[in-house]
């Protein structure tokens, strides 16, 4: 069992300060916690530089103003902590995780007097979101009974707390079935992303992805797409019905956390995985992208 999160030391960013790790703790009556008012970040450092700083701290900001949530700090001052973290933390290869959320000032639904907070953790023990092992191998799906809503009824371009309990379930229900993820579908029965990745289709040198009108455009599918088109792959992003996966030679699910992740099967659907793959070229690729942008 991995160490729990409170229980360990170091250094946290919070509300413009560094604190001691143990003592980054919020009261139980938070609205955040009651109502998931907050919206966070989920970033990588590769050998000392956080990839995509400056797009993941304006996403950041774009989640707060969609959710209604006015960060009391300039965007400078969240690449800088960032960056003053990963040093006092003396991390290379890490996670980043900044957080905003409403305090305790007020409770209910109502947001007129909420007190606005702000917290930055970084950890090196998410090395791998999926076992390297299971990387290598392909991870496999099963479909969710659990959809992404569509963009009236939830935030869905904001990465908000709140829309993640339907990840969250779709998650408990794969892994209590023995599979590695949940493949979800939208409010129209399109495929629409894994639980906390999104996901593309190989099909000769053809690449396929959902279109992301109802769940995050992550950061991670912008970078393959722009990677995939500079080497020469068709890129087409398109509505995806489920009978439709069946056709695809390979899948792979992008993610900050998750990478490139190749998959082995979705249901009963098997792709083909391995080292002589387009997705396991584009695993390597990726990491050596990330690792060259420093
Ligand atoms: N979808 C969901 C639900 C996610 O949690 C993530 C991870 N942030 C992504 C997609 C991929 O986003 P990114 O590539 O920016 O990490």
């Amino acid at each position: 069992m991995a160490k729990s999160f409170e229980n360990r030391d170091g250094w946290i960013w919070m509300d413009g300060s560094f604190i001691p790790w143990k003592k980054a703790t919020s009261h139980v009556i938070t609205q955040g916690l009651h109502y998931a008012s907050s919206v966070f970040e989920g970033e990588r450092a590769y050998n000392g530089k956080i990839f995509k700083s400056q797009e993941h701290t304006d996403r950041l900001f774009k989640s707060a103003e969609i959710v209604g949530i006015n960060i009391p700090f300039t965007k400078e001052d969240i690449n800088k902590a960032k960056d003053l973290l990963l040093e006092k933390m003396d991390l290379k290869n890490c996670y980043v995780r900044p957080i905003v959320w409403r305090g305790s000032n007020q409770m209910g639904i109502s947001t007129s007097e909420a007190d606005i907070h702000v917290a930055i953790a970084v950890w090196d023990d998410w090395a791998s979101y999926f076992k390297i092992e299971d990387r290598l191998d392909g991870i496999k799906l099963i479909t969710s009974p659990w959809k992404r809503p569509s963009p009236e009824t939830a935030p869905c371009h904001a990465k908000a707390s709140g829309p993640y309990i339907i990840c969250t379930m779709s998650k408990e229900f794969a892994e209590k079935k023995g599979y590695h993820d949940a493949l979800m579908l939208d409010y129209r029965n399109y495929v629409a992303e894994g639980t906390g990745a999104n996901i593309f289709f190989v099909k000769d040198k053809t690449i396929h992805t959902p279109i992301a009108d109802c769940f995050l455009n992550g950061i991670t599918r912008q970078t393959v797409i722009k990677m995939v088109t500079k080497q020469g792959f068709d890129l087409i992003e398109k509505h995806i019905l489920p009978n439709e996966i069946k056709n695809y030679d390979e899948a792979f699910l992008t993610g900050t956390a998750a990478e490139i992740t190749p998959i082995k099967s979705i249901d009963n659907i098997k792709y083909t995985t391995g080292k002589n793959t387009i997705s396991f070229k584009f695993m390597n690729d990726f990491t050596d992208l990330v690792h060259s942008s420093i």
